[in-house]
């Protein structure tokens, strides 16, 4: 089959390799109809995300159709129409038992590993490294899915393939950030990156309740995007963006901040902060503020920072004598997309969002390699790009 595979930063290449196999009784095969990038796939691109080996098949936005299941499965049969979260969960172990699928503790074959860098382990996931289980990813005609019998959500026939995609990862990583804001009626919820998780983090702030959502990025079709849900959109090379929130929120900050951002290359550990806010907020050698400072900086007494931007190395310098003494509350996690999934599938069969606003480009696995060029250097008005194999 043909797949994207990963061979070390900025190379993505579009190849053959063999088609994937039933491992074990609780798996099943699909044959990928839509895949999509992820911002999370530009960490790999750019080469900060630890544990990648040349050859991995990369991608983990996936749904299709089954073709083929495992003899222990009974939640699936062939011909089934499912989305595939981005975390692998077994759904049985103690963490998957509380909802936190992200945080299974058998997923991962390579959690010794793991833990030995984050101290401890999180779930296996597809296509992003083998310190998360080295499992091959989903931009590719076919994806072998392991705990198949628990991830997957099968889908009506009512919904095309672009309205449901993105149950895959980025809605539910929306959701959740705007979820884990607790929002209040009169809230300010401010969002930085107006990327496709951003986006789907206003938009569901706005579902959740919040009166005014602040939307920070600097791409003018991400800007008016954001615009268009009805956010306020800010751009930091026009102002302070402090002062600007500041002045909106009668000097108090924001209710919540949500980090859609993570780690860009500039923003790795290592930096030295000085301690004028300002300076603080920027990191040397470039003018881009710091997203998780900025975010903490603007977030009113007793507020919520909420963190879904991943990052891939050491975050230091973080005013953390801000945030105690002010109270904040800090959220953040890798999405258990699987506890998101009926609720979300149920908001979009009803109408509240259509997840697939954020699309801008379409195109066959083959054209892959160059539309993560295309997404990282926010080319052509890219926003989305979903590959259909
Ligand atoms: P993206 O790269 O397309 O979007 C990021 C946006 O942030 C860009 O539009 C960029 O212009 C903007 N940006 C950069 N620096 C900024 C600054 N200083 N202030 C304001 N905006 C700034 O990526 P995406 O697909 O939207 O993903 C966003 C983040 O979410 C990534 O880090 C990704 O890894 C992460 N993510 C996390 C989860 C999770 O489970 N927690 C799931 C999916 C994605
Ligand atoms: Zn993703
Ligand atoms: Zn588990």
């Amino acid at each position: 089959m043909k797949a994207l595979t990963w061979h070390g930063k900025s190379d993505i290449r579009c190849e053959s390799v063999p088609d994937p196999k039933i491992e074990n009784g609780r798996d099943a095969i699909i044959k990928v109809t839509a895949c999509a990038i992820c911002g999370s796939d530009l960490h790999i691109f750019d080469g900060v995300i630890p544990g990648m080996e040349h050859g991995d098949i990369v991608g983990h936005e996936t749904m299709g159709e089954v073709v083929e299941v495992g003899s222990d499965n009974k939640a699936l049969k062939v011909g089934d129409r499912v989305v595939v979260p981005f975390t692998i969960a077994c759904g049985e172990c103690f963490f998957c038992k509380r909802g936190h699928f992200s945080g299974c503790e058998r997923s991962n074959p390579s959690r010794k590993k793991a833990a030995k860098l984050w101290g401890n382990s999180p779930a296996g996931l597809f296509g992003y490294s083998h310190l998360l289980g080295g499992f091959s990813g989903g931009q590719a005609e076919y994806m072998r899915v392991p705990y198949a019998d628990v991830g997957p959500i099968k889908v009506p026939d009512s919904l095309t393939d672009e309205q449901v995609l993105f149950l895959s990862d980025i809605f539910p990583t929306g959701y959740m950030a705007a979820e884990f804001c607790d929002i209040k009626p009169g809230d300010t919820i401010a969002v930085w990156g107006c990327g496709p998780v951003g986006q789907m983090a206003i938009k569901s702030a706005f579902l959740l309740g919040a009166e005014r959502v602040i939307a920070i990025d600097t791409v003018p079709e991400r800007k008016t995007l954001a615009e268009t849900s009805g956010a306020l959109v800010l751009d930091f090379r026009d102002e302070d963006i402090y002062d600007r929130i500041m002045d909106l929120t009668a000097g108090r900050g924001a209710d919540a901040c949500i980090d859609a951002v993570g780690t860009e290359p500039d923003t790795m550990s290592g930096f030295d902060a000085i301690i004028d806010r300002v300076k603080v907020a920027t990191f040397m050698g470039t003018d881009r503020p710091h997203v998780l400072r900025q975010a903490i900086h603007c977030c009113r007494n007793f507020g919520t920072v909420s963190i879904v931007g991943v990052y891939g190395g050491f975050v230091d310098k973080i005013p953390m004598g801000s945030a105690i003494n002010r109270g904040l509350t800090f959220r953040m996690a890798q999405t258990p997309v699987q506890h998101y999934l009926p609720i979300l599938l149920e908001r979009i069969e009803r109408g509240d969002i259509d997840p697939s606003f954020v699309i801008t480009h379409r195109a066959g696995l083959e054209d892959g390699p160059e539309l993560y060029k295309t997404f990282r250097d926010k080319k052509d008005g890219c926003i989305k790009v979903v590959l259909k194999p």
